[in-house]
């Protein structure tokens, strides 16, 4: 998931006296000026430190989050967005002993400081440091700095069996695996995942993996098909008294244990309130529009024991779990690939990915 609030980009304009040859490559950079005004530029290539990496860029991924801050101008310009992030370890400090030259690294972009009270209680997506850290400048660049604590704690080596392609999503997944982890699935347990994008298509298979079964929602009926192809035991086109009544049928008329948000608006949640048991949870997934409102009546949480959570985010372990997930082939990915584009074409992929035409589109600078 995205970072927090706004980063002013870091990197600096090519100037003059950087033109001279073997002082600096230039890199290039998809740059966000505003919504329908992404330019590729060329950047000077940043320096790294004793503990730091210099990492060629082989995929980025584009996050949902990245869409939304483009699409509602959540980022201040410019910047340069992208945190699914694999690619060539080219440089390595000196005092880097895990990783070198020639290694293929994938690299989460938010680490925790472990330090402050949040880390303490194991918050630790909503540690200050975490939601201010970043790679330098970003993902959708040729290259990336990877900072010290990054390198310590978000960037591990991509098992030879995985491609560069497949190891972007070891970010994405770990924040699916944190949120729910807090589902406590007992096998033979039942969830309702509403939204069938790469998400709620990973959340699919990772429910599968504790032994609970899934019922798909979505508006589409290609992402419909995929679900049951990846795993969903059932699937409910998402018209809000067909999926009640699945929901019922899916759970001997119950509710669910869980319902996982990962698209919807506010109204969405209120109708989660009735796909959920008594005592069952509702995962708070994913961003709605920008003013969408749940009005919640209290008794309901209170009478019925509902649990309402949200999720945002993961921690280093959850990286390490997910991609431990995605080299034994427990979660599939590939079929969430439908493109993969040059840095040139950020503005076809962010079409791509409005008109609901692509799952993850992959950039490669
Ligand atoms: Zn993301
Ligand atoms: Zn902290």
């Amino acid at each position: 998931m995205g970072e927090w609030g706004n980063r002013r980009m870091r990197a600096h304009r090519l100037s003059h006296s950087s033109m001279l040859p073997f002082i600096h490559r230039p890199l290039r950079a998809a740059v966000y000026y505003d919504r329908e005004d992404i330019r590729v530029e060329s950047l000077e290539e940043p320096e790294i430190g004793l503990g730091e990496l210099l990492v060629r860029v082989k995929a980025s991924g584009i996050c949902g989050t990245d869409l939304v801050k483009i699409l509602n101008r959540k980022v201040r310009p410019p910047a340069i967005l992208g945190h699914e992030i694999a690619g060539e370890v080219i440089k390595a400090g000196p005092q880097v002993k895990s990783f070198k030259v020639g290694d293929r690294v994938v690299v989460a972009h938010h680490v925790p400081c472990y330090n402050c009270h949040y880390c303490r209680h194991q918050n630790y997506a909503m540690c200050r440091f975490y939601k201010a850290s970043n790679v330098d400048p970003g993902g959708f660049s040729e290259y990336i700095r990877v900072p010290e604590l990054h390198t310590s704690h978000t960037t591990f080596l991509i098992p030879p069996q995985l491609s560069y392609d497949q190891a972007i999503f070891m970010e994405p997944l770990a924040c699916c695996l944190k949120s729910i982890r807090r589902c406590n699935f007992q096998p033979g347990d039942t969830a309702v995942v509403v939204g069938l994008g790469p998400m709620g298509l990973m959340m699919v298979q990772l429910i599968n993996l504790f032994h609970a079964r899934v019922l798909g929602v979505d508006l589409l009926d290609s992402r419909l098909e995929l679900g049951l192809q990846l795993g969903a035991a059932r699937v409910v086109s998402a018209q809000p008294e067909a999926v009640k009544q699945a929901a019922m049928e899916f759970s001997e008329g119950r509710g669910v244990d869980a319902v996982i948000l990962t698209a919807g608006t506010g109204e969405t949640l209120v109708q989660a309130l009735e796909l959920v048991r008594d005592s069952g949870t509702i995962n708070s997934f994913a961003s709605v529009p920008p003013g969408s409102l749940a009005p919640l009546d209290p008794n309901i949480l209170y009478h019925r024991e509902i649990t309402l959570y949200g999720s945002y985010s993961s921690a280093p372990t959850d990286l390490a779990h997910a991609l431990k997930y995605l080299e034994t082939g427990k979660v599939d990915v590939n079929p969430l690939i439908t493109h993969r584009l040059p840095l040139e074409r950020f503005p076809q992929a962010l079409q791509l990915l409005t008109e609901k035409k692509a799952l993850k589109v992959i950039m490669v600078p």
